[in-house]
């Protein structure tokens, strides 16, 4: 899926999904836009609802989706939780080592690496860090680097990942100030390590800059932040219309609305729309 989108010029949408609704707003929208997405399950959600029960709902709501879809680990930094995934029958997953010294990231993630390609599956590795906060981790916009070309190139060849999460100027989360993508950057990587590129902290960057590091060679932007917003935003709109709306469905349904809307317009700004 990947693979085909940075041959031809586009992006997978990976979404984050977060309860039963917002996995719903996640598969709807790839299938009224027809296209292939990532549905992620990140560190949140697996501390409060659990990986098996995520990996279990997202197939259940899958049974009447059509378009091609990928359940993702994202960001775990435990082999074994990497471990667990692959048998619960994840298609992708994701060993975020960026935090730990150079020699013991690539050695852990050319372990999950080695297990995801035995068994037929997608791994992402980090080299570099992206700053901001994800789940309970936070690095300081400060103290982010964007990624060289040489570590990213030694990174690649020592690993073996299939797709690559670089620190190009994103942060997880809310920017304190508008981003600046290092394009140039994204440039050279993509020539020199020849290996689809993710992009991290999707949310908040402008569309122009996004579309730019996808003609670049970014194949897979991560989406959470925003989604979380326009869930969040749905459903105070029922409580601001009606504080008594004690219906969860009309609540938590509008709030899957406003969502599904949020996905829908990220998958266009990727250009994945009509590729399923
Ligand atoms: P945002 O929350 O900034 O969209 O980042 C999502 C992400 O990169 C998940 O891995």
């Amino acid at each position: 899926m990947i693979q085909h989108a940075w041959e031809n010029g586009y992006a997978i949408g990976a979404f984050s999904a977060h309860n039963a609704e917002s996995i719903r707003a996640i598969l709807t929208a790839a299938e009224e836009e027809r296209a292939p997405i990532m549905i992620q399950v990140g560190q949140k959600v697996i501390n409060t609802l659990g990986l098996y029960q995520m990996k279990d709902m997202i197939d259940t709501f899958m049974r009447d989706i059509t378009v091609p879809v990928c359940i993702h680990l994202d960001h775990s930094r435990q082999f074994e939780q990497t471990m667990e995934a692959t048998r619960a029958g994840f298609q992708s997953v994701m060993f975020d080592g960026s935090g730990f010294p150079f020699e013991e990231n690539t050695k852990t993630t050319r372990a999950v690496a080695d297990v995801a390609h035995a068994l037929g599956i997608g791994c992402e590795g980090e080299i570099g860090k992206i700053g901001g906060t994800e789940d309970d981790i936070t690095v300081d916009e400060a103290d982010a680097m964007i990624t060289t070309v040489e570590e990213a190139q030694e990174f690649v060849e020592k690993t073996g990942v299939d797709y690559l999460a670089i620190s190009v100027g994103t942060a997880h989360g809310v920017y304190k100030s508008e981003p600046k993508l290092a394009f140039e950057r994204i440039k050279e990587i993509k020539e020199q390590v020849k290996k689809p590129l993710v992009l991290h902290g999707g949310s908040g960057v402008p569309d122009e800059q996004v579309k730019k590091a996808v003609e670049l060679g970014v194949a897979k932007v991560n989406v959470d932040t925003e989604l979380r917003q326009a869930f969040t935003l749905g459903v105070q709109e029922v409580f601001a219309n009606d504080p008594e709306e004690f219906h969860l469905a009309h609540s938590l349904g509008r709030g899957e609305e406003v969502m599904k809307q949020k996905v829908k317009e990220k998958i266009r700004v990727f250009g994945s729309n009509g590729k399923a």
